[in-house]
């Protein structure tokens, strides 16, 4: 096509980021589990997408649903004027949400979902004459997308610092052992209570009368996979109600199946106050995000009588009718091919192959859990990231997606993936990991 034939030319309104531009590589087409690249070559999805098509690629159902609500309402202003699929949408999702996420609010992306997290529990202390309440806690390898919100409570340093101050009022849980390679990042029960300890010292540093919320993922993902250990996310949830402050999860990753439950909530047994999710929720195809608040949460700052204020919340694209049908056929093919809990059959067979590749050369550790996982590189001294980001070139040339962050392989595959493709992923990787210098 004319675009892929003059790269060079493509470049230069597209912002397309500095790895793309010294290594272009083109998707033209997907299905179920494979890419087709510009030059015609089939490569196997290992990270769905983004970490979001988890019901695979171009699924013909969700694509007739958008088609079809293309063609009979494009778009409605939803949280002025309605349209069916929007209260559809949000009824079916309360349904799968752990126990008493009963509200949920749209927005585009997860970045947005934070952000309307973040403005959710400023607006309940509020609510309550709690106004003092405006300290946000993040965590040191979090990650919560793009926006002004989730750059401010991310916990990766580089992402905030060529823009100087942001959300100011923000502070860290900073971990006293490194998180990966070690009991925190292989889900190991015996750490669990004693790193959450982590949580109460920064609220130390602070009064904690004046901590709204603390925002966590459950498994943190962009920043390589890092599972806590049992007891951990417990221990967070006691220690924020102990202090009065809300427990934000940001699900965005995790969320739709990715553990084998259709929520980290669910997996890890903890229910947050609020939970951001966005990626699985359309599959990936269409871009939305949704926010979901607790029963009580919600009436505090939207019902309650004495305390009524006027919740600023509303993208033009909230709820999109388009987007909302992706969604609902997503949901149905999740439901119908049971994809929610397929992770928790396949977890075993994955977990068996991934850690077929340890004793390759320069892998220092490997982690899994439902179909997520991570191998781990020794990192080149000085140059952090290239051992991974040669990795990940030498995968596409073979044929197989990744994706990398630092000298972490972060591997996330779609979740209708089959055994037999489970052993190519792994067999491809072992290939390239042998090859590396
Ligand atoms: N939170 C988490 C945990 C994420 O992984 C991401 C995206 N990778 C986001 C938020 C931001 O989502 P989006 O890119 O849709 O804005």
């Amino acid at each position: 096509t004319r675009v892929t034939n003059n790269l060079e030319a493509f470049w230069m309104p597209f912002t397309a980021n500095r790895q793309f531009k010294a290594n272009p590589r083109m998707f033209v087409s997907a299905k179920d589990m494979h890419y087709t690249t510009a030059d015609g070559r089939s490569v196997l999805d290992g990270t769905a997408g983004l970490w979001c098509c988890n019901a695979g690629h171009s699924r013909p159902r969700i694509v007739e649903a958008i088609q079809h609500q293309a063609a009979e309402l494009d778009y409605a202003p939803a949280f002025q004027m309605g349209h069916p699929k929007a209260f559809d949408l949000a009824s079916r999702l309360v349904q799968l949400t752990p126990p008493g996420m009963d509200h949920v609010f749209f927005t585009n992306s997860g970045s947005e979902a934070v952000d309307t997290a973040l403005k959710t529990a400023l607006a309940y202390h509020r609510a309550r004459g709690e106004g003092s309440r405006f300290r946000l806690i993040g965590r040191e390898r979090g990650y919560h997308g793009v926006g002004f919100g989730g750059i401010s409570v991310g916990g990766i340093v580089s992402n905030r610092k060529m823009f100087g101050t942001m959300l100011t009022g923000v502070d860290h849980i900073r971990h006293t052992h490194d998180l990966s390679r070690n009991a925190f990042s292989r889900g190991l029960p015996e750490f669990g209570a004693e790193y959450a300890e982590d949580l109460e010292r920064v609220i130390a540093l602070h009064d904690a009368s004046t901590i709204a919320a603390v925002i966590i993922e459950p498994v943190a993902g962009s920043t390589g996979v890092l599972i806590p250990p049992k007891g951990y996310l417990e221990r967070i949830r006691a220690i924020c109600d102990k202090h009065g402050i809300l427990l934000i999860f940001d699900e965005v990753i995790t969320g739709f199946g990715r553990l084998g439950t259709p929520f980290a909530a669910d997996y890890f047994g903890v229910t947050p106050d609020l939970m951001t999710v966005a990626k699985g929720i359309t599959s990936g195809v269409i871009p939305m995000g949704a926010m979901f608040a607790k029963k009580h949460i919600y009436e505090a700052f939207m019902q309650g009588p004495e305390h009524m204020i006027e919740f600023f919340h509303g993208y033009t694209y909230s709820a999109n009718p388009v987007a909302c049908a992706a969604a609902l056929g997503t949901l149905d093919v999740y439901q119908e091919e049971g994809l929610l809990t397929r992770a928790a059959e396949l977890a075993p067979y994955w977990a068996d192959a991934i850690h077929s590749l340890k004793g390759l050369p320069h892998v220092i550790d490997i982690r899994n859990l439902g179909l997520i996982g991570a191998v781990e590189l020794e990192p080149i001294q000085g140059q952090p990231t290239k051992r991974a980001f040669t990795a990940f070139l030498k995968a596409y040339d073979k044929g197989l997606l990744i994706r990398t962050t630092g000298d972490i392989i972060a591997l996330s595959p779609p979740l209708i993936i089959s055994k037999a493709e489970i052993d190519d992923l792994v067999t491809t990787l072992g290939d390239v990991l042998k090859t590396l210098d």
